[in-house]
């Protein structure tokens, strides 16, 4: 669903992916750990496309991201191409990013109605089902700021859902939280992990967390995945130094 091909990023001198090779199966929930600064928001936000790209190419659902094929290789994208292929990825960010002067219903149904064109109707039924689902339906008439931060990062992920994106993408999601209410947000990815068929890559510090609910960890250091494998094999087993290192320092 998601593979990065020899991607490399730099600004400036300073390398930050280096010919960074990732794949992300359909259905699969691979999570990325790793130091401060080793690359890891970056790989998300060059999903969306808020960071270009200096070299290789990034593949959503077989298509290419930032390029189109012409003839037997591929030219830059335009941005319709771009649009296009983006809707396929809906993000959650460590701040919420909720439009504030809109309920929750409202923020749930902007996208659909505005970019997908859906009626005003079934953009609300819908938006209705995933605030049910994300616990938040006595809520939906509420402005974020009388949300608390766990509330509202559950609407920020059923805003996220409506889009029907077949990759959710998860930054730091619980980083911006209370302790007590960590539990309301990991749960929610908790049961989008086992009730929806959805391609999931999370950054998360929340090594247990990680463990819990993820197929895949990968372990970045210095823009490239310097260790793989399953929860189990990660952390109960690392072979590399540095994973090994990385992961007593955070424990
Ligand atoms: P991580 O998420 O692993 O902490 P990031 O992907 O955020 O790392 O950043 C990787 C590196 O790129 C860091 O050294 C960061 O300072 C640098 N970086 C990120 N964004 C920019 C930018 N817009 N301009 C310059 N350097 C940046």
């Amino acid at each position: 669903m998601v593979s990065f091909r020899k991607v490399t990023k730099s600004y400036g001198s300073l390398t930050v992916l280096d010919s960074l090779d990732l794949d992300v199966a359909e259905g699969e929930m691979v999570t990325i750990i790793g130091p401060s600064g080793s690359g890891k928001t970056t790989v998300l936000r060059m999903l969306m496309t808020l960071e270009s790209i200096n070299g290789g190419v990034i593949y959503v659902d077989g298509e290419p991201l930032t390029h189109m094929p012409k003839g037997d290789h591929l030219v830059p994208a335009n941005s319709r191409h771009v649009r296009q292929i983006r809707s396929k990825i809906g993000m959650c960010f460590q701040q919420f990013n909720l439009f504030p002067h809109m309920t929750a219903l409202e923020n749930c149904m902007e996208g659909p109605v505005h970019v997908l064109g859906m009626s005003k109707k079934d953009a609300r039924e819908r938006a209705e089902d995933l605030l049910a689902m994300v616990g938040m339906a006595d809520k939906r008439d509420q402005h974020p700021s009388r949300l608390s931060g766990g509330q509202q990062q559950r609407v920020a992920i059923a805003r996220a859902l409506a889009m029907r994106p077949k990759v959710m993408l998860f930054d730091e999601v619980t980083s911006a939280l209370d302790p007590e209410v960590i539990g309301e947000v990991t749960n929610v990815i908790r049961k989008l992990v086992s009730e929806y068929n959805l391609t999931m890559l999370m950054v998360t510090h929340q090594m247990g967390f990680a463990k819990d609910i993820s197929d895949r960890i990968c372990f970045f250091y210095g823009g490239k995945i310097e260790e793989q494998g399953s929860p189990d094999q990660l952390f109960s087993n690392p072979q590399k130094e540095r994973t090994q290192q990385f992961l007593s320092a955070v424990k």
